[in-house]
């Protein structure tokens, strides 16, 4: 399943269905919010979106979701560990800082 995709078909009120979203503890919870909201979930991509949201259950906020769809601002570079520069990225794929110049994740 295309998160972004899913995100994007929440429309206009995707802060205040995540929100909602975050706190489902099962596939049919999040299947009756969807349904509620006139959003179409199959039963797989509410059971696969379950499983994304479960690990972070309790921080995902809305600025995790702009970091997966590319939206906020992630101007802010973090220092990297290891070598000190700034020339740094987070990438929501591993949920880590990735440093361009040595190459380390942190
Ligand atoms: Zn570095």
């Amino acid at each position: 399943m295309n998160i972004q995709e899913l995100v994007e078909r929440l429309g206009e009120n995707r802060e205040e269905i995540v929100k909602k979203a975050v706190q489902c503890k099962t596939a049919a919870e999040l299947m009756k919010l969807a349904e509620n909201n006139r959003i179409k979930l199959t039963e797989e991509e509410a059971g696969q979106l379950i499983a994304l949201l479960r690990p972070r259950d309790v921080e995902l906020s809305l600025s995790d979701l702009d970091a997966v769809t590319g939206g906020g601002d992630e101007k802010v570079n973090k220092e990297c560990t290891w070598c000190g520069s700034r020339n740094t990225y987070f990438n929501p794929d591993l949920y880590k800082n990735i440093c361009e110049d040595c190459r380390m994740t942190f």
